[in-house]
């Protein structure tokens, strides 16, 4: 009976694909013979890790440096969940594994860490062609959910489908239902790291890219939370950056019909007093009149200065400092799965060990990436959660193989 007991691995992203890998070292560790035969992983595409190669725009952001301290204030809605599975295998272990996998890495933006090649392929194939080379039973076949219980009652299963995101890679939120299917909680989904539409929007702004501004968010009037950093003006609204940085919190209070508004600070790095002194200072340098157009136009790229003074009636020198600190937009909605990167929600925290990411509701069924309540901000965060739960969850399926064998 033994020999025929094998980990089922379901979803070969990032989580699944590390699952499988790191389960066939574990089993390989305690002498199973041919350990890459005991793992079989279901993937619905023809290619492995389709997502990854999208990832970064294309160039892959697969982990952050930042030490354990400042990385978990990216990581939501709980933290602490994820400081056991981090610390087994941590941003560093990712960045000496694909350096083993012969992908040589990087770290640029501050702590952003990406393939040296800067080709988001380059770490997809890599994983996909470790797959193979350890003998892992690759089926492409799409789990349902009584093909799911039927392998749950035959052996350990790691449940890796991912999230709802960007649907036609695969993740189309299947393993919510296989979850739900085996007795647990699937919390409120919702999209984060997606545009942010603004009521008014003028089409003029499209393809501007913000450099060093600031963004505040407010719900039902009150400031939550403020970002500075980069951000652009795309064809559906406020995206990328420090504009997803906000949507999570502005998507979740929209689903919960509250009023939200974005305020850009143009000066991020200048108080208003300082700004409106530097203001004064150019008025007084001006020759002749002084003409709000080419005041303008050293404050701000020349495309923005119709957009900004149509959305700012009654702009005069006075209140000019103040506009350019606080130009409004209302958020009327955002956009869906299709474009956000990342799901919000998702399989109840409360539910899984931390320790070994296995279902407290269901033994032998260990979850992992973002089919989990989990997900990080932008700059390399999501993949990280996907890489350490994958390698811890594969790591306690093949423990939990183990006991078959002895048991025998
Ligand atoms: C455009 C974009 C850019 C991104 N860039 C970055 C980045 O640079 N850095 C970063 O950290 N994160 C990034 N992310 C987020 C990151 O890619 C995801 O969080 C991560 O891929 C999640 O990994 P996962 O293995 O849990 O799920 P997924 O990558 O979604 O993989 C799940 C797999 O399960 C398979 N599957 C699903 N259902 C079934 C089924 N029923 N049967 C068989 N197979 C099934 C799917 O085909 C898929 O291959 C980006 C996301 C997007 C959309």
């Amino acid at each position: 009976m033994s020999d025929a007991v094998k980990i089922a691995v379901i979803g070969g992203g990032p989580a699944g694909m590390l699952a499988a890998i790191k389960a066939v070292a574990t089993l390989d560790r305690a002498g199973v013979a041919d350990a890459g035969e005991k793992v079989v992983l279901f993937d619905k595409n023809d290619i492995l890790g389709r997502k990854i190669y999208l990832t970064g725009r294309g160039r892959c952001n697969i982990t952050n440096t930042r030490p354990w301290s400042d990385f978990s204030q990216h990581i939501h809605p709980d933290k602490g969940f994820l400081k056991h599975a981090f610390r087994s295998f941590s941003n560093e272990d990712v960045m000496r594994f694909f350096e083993e996998l012969g992908v040589p890495v990087i770290v640029l933006q501050g702590q952003r860490v990406f393939p040296a090649s800067l080709k988001a392929a380059d770490v997809a194939r890599a994983l996909e062609k470790r797959i193979h080379a350890l003998g892992i039973d690759v089926r492409k076949e799409s789990v349902d959910l009584n093909r799911f219980m039927s392998l749950l009652s035959e052996g350990p299963v790691v449940l890796a489908t991912g999230g709802k995101s960007y649907p036609m890679t695969g993740s189309t939120g299947d393993g919510y239902q296989f979850a739900s299917g085996a007795g647990h909680t699937v919390t409120s989904l919702f999209p984060s790291e997606t545009a942010l539409m603004p009521k008014e929007y003028n089409r003029d702004l499209e393809g501007l890219e913000m450099k060093n501004v600031g963004l505040s968010l407010f719900i039902d009037k009150d400031m939550v939370q403020r970002e500075e950093g980069d951000f652009i003006f795309t064809d559906d609204g406020l995206e990328s950056g420090i504009a997803y940085k906000i949507s999570r919190r502005a998507v979740w209070a929209m689903v919960n019909g509250q009023k939200v508004e974005v305020v850009l600070d143009l000066k991020p790095a200048l108080s208003l007093e300082k700004l409106s002194v530097r203001i004064a200072r150019d008025v007084t340098e001006m020759p002749g009149k002084p003409r709000m157009r080419s005041l303008l136009r050293g404050l701000m790229p020349e495309r923005m200065i119709d957009p900004f003074i149509s959305a700012n009636p009654g702009l005069d020198i006075e209140n000019l400092a103040p506009r350019l600190k606080e130009w409004r937009f209302r958020i009327s909605g955002y956009k869906g799965y299709e474009r956000a990167v990342v799901t919000a929600g998702g399989v109840s925290l409360k539910e899984v060990s931390q320790k070994t990411m296995e279902s407290k509701i269901k033994p032998g069924l260990f979850l992992a990436g973002e089919v989990l309540d989990l997900d990080g901000d932008t700059g390399g965060y999501n993949l990280q959660i996907a890489f350490s739960t994958g390698a811890l969850a594969g790591c306690s399926a093949a423990k939990r193989l183990l006991t078959f064998f002895q048991a025998d």
